[in-house]
């Protein structure tokens, strides 16, 4: 099974109700080879026409943080908790998330990235859920069985707070830092 095989299976799932509002699914890009992983939250309106992740608004902020940090976006992996874009961008409902993340979990067990990176409270808490509110964990690494996370905010967050963007500047600098012992 390859990445591609899996992504052509999320794009016809219709495990929820998701895919009846979306456009598309929004599956992931990036290597398949890749060590570090970028878990966000769901599809926005961008995403759901383009069929890509992070190409809004939120996703050149990512890119220039991708960029501060000479980390190429082709040789990372970038996905999403939720595959298909909830209604209004309103947040994914537990079953959802339950229907959904098991794509997640196939796409990490092919790619076996070093680093997973959180993107936002959703995914912190599906991969984190013992672990505090992100005002106190964003910039906080974890290991939990063999698997290293990074936990960030939300890439939208700096755009909505702009005291936020100098905090995740200064966050995705410990990707470079958890780099150099990965
Ligand atoms: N926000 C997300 O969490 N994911 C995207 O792909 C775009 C915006």
């Amino acid at each position: 099974m390859t990445i591609e095989d899996i992504n052509n299976q999320i794009k016809k799932c219709n495990k929820c109700q998701l895919c009846k509002t979306a456009t598309q699914a929004v599956p992931g890009e990036g290597s398949p080879k890749a060590e570090i992983f970028f878990v966000g939250e769901a599809p926005g309106f961008n995403e759901d026409k383009e069929g890509r992740p992070f190409c809004g608004a939120a996703g050149h902020f990512l890119d220039e943080m991708l960029s501060s940090i000479n980390l190429d976006r082709k040789k990372v992996f970038i996905g999403n908790i939720i595959k298909h874009r909830p209604p209004n961008n309103r947040d994914p409902l537990p079953e959802e998330i339950e229907a959904c993340t098991p794509w997640l979990h196939q796409q990490l067990e092919i790619i076996k990235p070093k680093l997973i990176v959180t993107l936002g409270r959703h995914s912190m808490h599906h991969f984190l859920p013992d672990i505090g509110s992100i005002s106190k964990e964003h910039g906080k690494a974890y290991k939990r069985d063999n698997q290293m996370y990074l936990v960030l905010y939300h890439p939208a967050a700096g755009l909505h707070q702009e005291s936020l963007k100098k905090v995740i500047e200064e966050d995705f600098k410990k990707i470079s830092k958890i780099r150099k012992i990965m």
